[in-house]
């Protein structure tokens, strides 16, 4: 009998969303561009407008398995005061949003019914 808990789950990278306000906005776009200088990954424009399962502005960056030794603690200690949260890539992006999340800060309130289940190809890192 398989039992589908033992199955191992393959990560295909990662997501970070980092949160921002009208307050931290400028913040928020310093420290995207700190990212995409100093990080080697794919950062998105601020989004300001609710996205999908983040009821409020952010703007998120892919990176692969072997960046996260890098990437997550630079974040620990260079996310000027931002809630981020870091979320894997698996088959179930609901999980991923939910029992997998990593946060950094104080969590947000996930709009996770919105959500649906698969990724679509330009969610996951280029190269993985
Ligand atoms: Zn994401």
């Amino acid at each position: 009998m398989t039992d589908p808990d033992t199955q191992p789950i393959k990560i295909d990278g990662y997501h970070a969303h980092v949160y921002y306000d009208t307050e931290t906005r400028r913040r928020a776009q310093r420290l995207r561009e700190t990212i995409a200088g100093a990080l080697g990954v794919e950062v998105r424009e601020l989004s300001d407008e609710p996205r999908g399962p983040h009821p409020v502005p952010q703007f998120r960056f892919t990176f692969t398995a072997a960046q996260f030794e890098n990437v997550v603690p630079w974040l620990m200690l260079n996310r000027e005061g931002l809630d981020v949260l870091v979320h894997p890539l698996t088959d179930n992006s609901y999980d991923d949003h939910s029992r997998y999340a990593v946060w950094l800060g104080s969590p947000v309130a996930l709009k996770l019914n919105t959500m649906r289940r698969t990724y679509r190809a330009e969610q996951y890192p280029t190269a993985r």
